[in-house]
């Protein structure tokens, strides 16, 4: 089974075989961890994002991850929060669970994410951390050995207290 484990920082500075980037449908950039994973990596990350025709939402695709520490970058769009009437939890579950599908196609073994939807996109954060956990957990389940470490990767305080109450970490 997966170590699951959450730390606050910066996604971009993780030493992973990938990091999952909270992209936008076109795969083109953009603000936010998106926009920090670009300028991290160099624009070779964008001329390789411009070869594979965008992303839907709830789907994930793979490139290299240049200049990051990570190998590879998987970018997956989450859904963007609607009030909650829009099938917003089950694309988000498809983010995360398709993110893992893709990287254990790839032989990635250790993987860290960002707080998917929870940005620009304004999904309720104790409920898009409860449904990150539950698609993890079923891929887990589903899936017992390929992925060894999977890292939750927090940028503020809010988020971390969220995750690190669900994951139940001892002090
Ligand atoms: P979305 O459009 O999916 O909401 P955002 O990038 O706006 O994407 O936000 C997703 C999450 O990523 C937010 O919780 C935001 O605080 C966080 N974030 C922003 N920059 C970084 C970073 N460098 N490392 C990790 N998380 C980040």
């Amino acid at each position: 089974m997966a170590n699951l484990s959450v730390v606050k920082g910066d996604l971009t500075k993780m030493h992973v075989d990938a990091i999952v980037n909270a992209a936008n449908e076109s795969l083109l950039g953009g603000g936010g961890v998106d926009g920090a994973i670009h300028r991290a990596a160099g624009p070779e990350l964008l001329a390789e994002c411009r070869t594979l025709n965008g992303c839907k939402t709830g789907e994930a695709k793979i490139t290299k991850g240049y200049k990051l520490p990570a190998r590879h970058v998987i970018h997956t769009v989450g859904p963007v929060w609607h009030g909650g009437n829009s099938n917003e939890e089950t694309l988000l579950y498809k983010a995360y669970y398709n993110s893992l599908q893709l990287a254990m196609q790839h032989h990635i073994a250790t993987i860290a994410f960002p707080n998917i939807s929870t940005g620009v996109y304004h999904f309720p954060k104790q409920l898009a951390a409860e449904t990150a956990l539950k698609a993890v957990e079923d891929f887990c389940t589903n899936h017992p050995d390929p992925i060894k470490e999977i890292t939750f990767v927090c940028f503020d305080d809010e988020n971390y207290n969220i995750y690190h109450d669900l994951i139940n970490i001892p002090e």
